[in-house]
């Protein structure tokens, strides 16, 4: 985790306003070079985009293309063979980017698997570690979690005949709230777990940013007997996490989010360790978890690898692979996600920094404090005559790509891989410029 000590080297007091001084920050990073490494998307007039949407699809890492060539060629000259031969042979494939990618969630190589997609691993994941009993039968999850999420978990519970009522126990803010409140969620952990079989928490919530801490309600859950999973679509990549140390039971994550590893590309899976050695735990089996050494003895009876890849399925598509491990290579360019977090909060903490002059027009929903959000501020728009909609909509004509969410918010994530502090820049001030134009028009 980043320490309240770095935060507080980065305090933003130390920013200033102005155009040298982003030029200043973008000098002092030692990350810079790091842009150079992606493709930034353009206009049609040839204009680099201010690109802030890499919390909903990463942008291309240029090493991608040989990664993939790489894949194709040996396919090419191969055929078959290519399973065995070549520089990386893809029996193993899915091997090569294990202990990066653990790394990166702070988990063991034991823990981790890239496969399928995130909500086919969170089905996954519900059917070896939601048991319902009698007593114990509902699945805690946010209000507001991603309308995947809830389906997978609605549809979890009807397959074992609980109804959404019966089953579902939503976390929302208090009203008028827009964050949970933590203390809210051990309460409940307090008044209703022994009924609680399962919660299934954000890493880092995708409206709100918010980021939750995983290690104090899984405590305060494990104490209780719940299980605890987590969606990690908007944390891997973004946050430091260390899943193993934080008991989670399991996580799931996509790829093509903070991780750059393109559209649809496939996603990864955590299980703890204590489960994965436990090859009697129920799963839904396919040969490609069945022990390495007798999978092509052909036999009939399953034995799981007993490691996260005891849980996959299929022989993976190897050149989606190939897509993650030349993004895991562009975060070890970086050293990891230690420097990029430390990049990021002080990214971030530059944009709140110069959104704070336009206090009256756009306010900040994502919680203040930088240990409690990732790269994602969401922005709300309070300037009459001038919906949050319409501002996203006059942004994207000059070049500035966030996304937009309904009911109400713009999110915009400073990516520290390939973001300048000189687009931050530009994006306040063209957001001014937006709304100073609409104050103005307006009266
Ligand atoms: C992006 C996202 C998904 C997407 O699910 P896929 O199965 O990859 O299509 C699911 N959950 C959350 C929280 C997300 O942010």
């Amino acid at each position: 985790m980043i320490t309240e000590d770095q935060v507080g080297e980065i305090q933003p007091q130390q920013f200033q306003l102005g155009e040298a001084f982003a030029y200043q920050l973008d000098q002092q990073d030692p990350l810079k070079a790091l842009r150079s490494e992606f493709y930034i998307p353009s206009t049609a007039e040839g204009k680099e985009e201010y690109y802030f949407c890499g919390n909903s699809l990463g942008l291309q890492p240029k090493r991608t293309q040989d990664y993939i060539n790489e894949v194709l060629t040996n396919w090419s000259q191969r055929g078959v063979k290519g399973h065995f031969q070549g520089d990386y042979p893809w029996l193993p494939y899915h091997e090569y980017l294990t202990e990066q990618m653990a790394s990166l969630v702070g988990a063991k190589p034991c823990e981790v698997v890239m496969m399928n997609s995130l909500t086919v691993n969170l089905h996954l994941m519900m059917v070896t570690f939601f048991k319902p009993t009698a007593q114990r039968y509902k699945i805690v999850l946010e209000d507001h979690a991603f309308p995947s999420d809830h389906y997978a978990v609605t549809s979890q519970l009807d397959y074992h005949g609980i109804s959404a009522t019966e089953g579902v126990q939503l976390l929302t803010p208090k009203p008028g709230e827009e964050l949970l409140d933590e203390v809210d969620i051990l309460n409940l952990i307090e008044s209703e777990g022994d009924s609680i079989a399962l919660m299934l928490l954000p890493g880092v919530q995708y409206y709100t940013g918010q980021v939750l801490d995983l290690k104090a309600i899984t405590e305060h859950a494990h104490r209780k007997g719940i299980i605890v999973g987590v969606d990690l679509a908007h944390a891997a990549g973004n946050i430091e996490l260390q899943l193993h140390d934080w008991n989670v039971d399991f996580a799931c994550w996509c790829s093509y989010k903070y991780l750059n590893s393109g559209p649809g590309s496939i996603a990864g899976c955590f299980i703890h360790e204590r489960h994965v050695t436990n090859t009697q735990l129920k799963r839904f089996a396919g040969w490609w978890g069945h022990d390495k050494a007798s999978r092509f003895a052909m036999m009939s009876q399953f034995q799981a690898i007993p490691t996260a890849e005891g849980w996959q399925l299929s022989n993976p598509p190897i050149l989606s692979l190939a897509a993650i491990r030349a993004s895991l290579d562009t975060f070890a360019l970086a050293g990891g996600i230690k420097p990029l977090r430390k990049k990021s909060i002080k990214l971030t903490g530059y944009l709140v920094f110069l959104l704070s002059q336009l206090a009256d027009a756009i306010s900040i929903i994502t919680p203040k404090h930088p240990v409690r959000r990732g790269c994602q501020l969401s922005l709300k728009c309070c300037v009459p005559h001038l919906t949050g909609k319409q501002l996203f909509e006059q942004l994207d004509l000059q070049a500035v790509t966030t996304d937009w969410r309904e009911p109400n918010v713009i999110r915009v994530a400073p990516v520290p891989l390939y973001n300048s502090y000189y687009d931050v820049y530009q994006f306040v001030q063209i957001l001014k410029s937006i709304v100073l134009k609409g104050t103005i028009n307006h009266g």
